[in-house]
């Protein structure tokens, strides 16, 4: 079984997709500025993570299953130019041969990438890739980006168009190669990518929460279809490649992927959700007295819902954060009480009635339980309201939402939803509440929720799609890594 299946069975909402940060250093001093990056990043995955330097031509990397710690050895590693990669297996199961960034030679180049999103025609450019002699080291997508820049020449901006050129889906990508720091995102923009720059260093990260942190305040994002390519000392060069096509960024970074204190588009995360939660308010009015925030990513939602409802926020459900990698065995009874773990009911609802507010619902399952507590601390009544439309479609852009079996949306009206998981009523936000909060126009996938996709894509969605035969040792490994202890998870709003 796949270690994100089990994790977010645990976790229910646990669906991240991956983080990547890239640093050009003025100073030399790469690797540890992209290994904070990457902590800024950890809440886009959390079950491999890797660093990689180039020094000289030559590369070093380190890369390791779990949470990012700062690598053995690599104090003293003075390097111009870092890649990070923080993972959550969309393609590819849970083995170390996937962990990123992926490293290649050819004619004495070495090359690394680091890459966030889903390849939507790897299956057909892996078979082309094969015929063409080249051997697949890991059966993550990631490993045709790095394929396809391998086999292109010396010239870095035709080498990135061509690889464009035959890429179908979702990729931004940060990459080390012949001494430059590259960073280049697909003509629809699927995943984000932002830049900025400061006193001769570069950094390029997944979201801008990393580069805040970092103190790098003059941001931009890097344009759907561009290339930038930064060199120690230079200005970094930009170079349209395909720009100027229809945009499609994810609306779920919007709904709950990104750190609420991100800016997508220039627009902070927060101000998002909260709007989106006032929305709801207004198309979903639930007679409530209270609203209670599932905690914590539905917290800026509900804010906005009471704002708009002029209902007092009762912050009555307690989140264990160490309960989703504590409960990740595949024993059905650790993953019940993982779930009945999760949230305590604090003081403060008994015989009132409640409007609880999430950011999106999947599963159902934590929700139910949610219900089932509020019930037994002696709520009068429970109305479930959802700040996005249901999900009827899975992601194939990156996002590992569920099955298509497990979207409890999918096939059940709210009413029965409502029902089954023992709410006195559901609601969800409408598309067209998701669409005037975020701008008509504006350029988003929103397939999800819609099943209109922005690019063809190969239906499978299966995780070892390009998978031939899982080494035994990889296995060995996966399995030695599911029996450590590990930190908790890292706290999300
Ligand atoms: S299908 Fe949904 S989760 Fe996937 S990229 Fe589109 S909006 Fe995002």
């Amino acid at each position: 079984v796949a270690l994100g299946i089990v994790a977010g069975a645990a976790a229910e909402r646990s669906f991240p997709v991956c983080g990547i940060v890239g640093v050009c250093s003025a100073e030399g001093n790469a690797a540890p500025v992209a290994f904070a990056g990457l902590v800024g990043l950890q809440h886009r995955g959390h079950e491999s993570w890797g660093l990689a330097t180039e020094t000289g031509g030559r590369v070093a990397a380190w890369r390791e299953l779990g949470l990012a710690r700062w690598p053995a050895g690599a104090g003293a590693h003075a390097a111009p130019v870092a890649i990070g990669h923080t993972r959550y297996s969309t393609t590819g199961d849970s083995h170390l041969c996937n962990a990123q960034p992926l490293v290649g030679t050819a004619g004495g180049r070495e090359i690394a990438i680091a890459h966030n999103g889903n390849i939507t025609n790897a299956v057909e450019l892996a078979s082309e890739l094969r015929a063409s002699g080249y051997a697949f080291r890991s059966s993550s997508d990631s490993e045709l980006i790095l394929a396809l820049l391998l086999a292109a020449g010396a010239d870095l901006p035709d080498a990135v168009a061509r690889a464009i050129e035959r890429l179908c889906g979702a990729y931004s990508v940060v990459a080390l190669v012949d001494g430059s720091l590259v960073a280049f995102r697909d003509p629809h923009g699927i995943r984000p990518l932002a830049v900025a720059s400061k006193a001769g260093t570069t950094v390029v990260s997944s979201e801008t929460c990393a580069l805040d942190t970092l103190g790098y305040q003059r941001q931009r994002e890097v344009e759907p279809g561009e290339l930038v390519v930064a060199r120690p000392g230079e200005r970094p060069r930009s170079y349209g490649l395909r720009t100027g096509g229809r945009r499609h960024l994810c609306v779920f970074e919007y709904v709950y992927v990104a750190r609420r204190d991100s800016r997508l588009d220039g627009e902070r995360v927060e101000s998002v959700r909260e709007r989106l939660g006032g929305r709801l308010a207004y198309e979903a009015p639930a007679g409530a007295e209270a609203v209670v925030p599932v905690p914590a990513s539905g917290l800026p939602a509900a804010r906005g819902f009471a704002r708009v409802g002029d209902l007092p926020l009762v912050d009555a459900l307690v989140r264990n954060e160490y309960v989703g990698r504590t409960f990740i065995e595949p024993d059905p009874t650790l993953r019940s009480l993982g779930l009945q773990m999760k949230f305590n009911v604090a003081d403060g609802v008994a015989g009132r009635s409640l409007a609880v507010v999430d950011d999106s619902l999947v599963r159902g399952s934590t929700m139910r339980r949610i219900v089932r507590k509020l019930r037994a601390a002696g709520a009068r009544e429970v109305h479930v309201r959802i700040a996005a439309p249901p999900f009827r479609s899975p992601c194939f852009y990156g996002v590992d939402i569920a099955d298509p079996g497990e979207l409890v949306a999918a096939a059940t009206s709210p009413a029965d939803l409502g029902r089954e998981i023992g709410a006195t009523s559901l609601a969800f936000l409408s598309l067209d509440g998701l669409e005037s909060v975020l701008g008509a126009g504006r350029g988003l996938c929103d397939a999800c929720f819609t099943g209109r996709y922005p690019t063809p894509i190969e239906r499978i969605a299966d995780k070892g799609r390009l998978e031939a035969a899982p080494p035994a040792e990889a296995r060995r490994e996966l399995a030695r890594f599911r029996r450590r202890a590990l930190p908790p998870q890292v706290a999300r709003s």
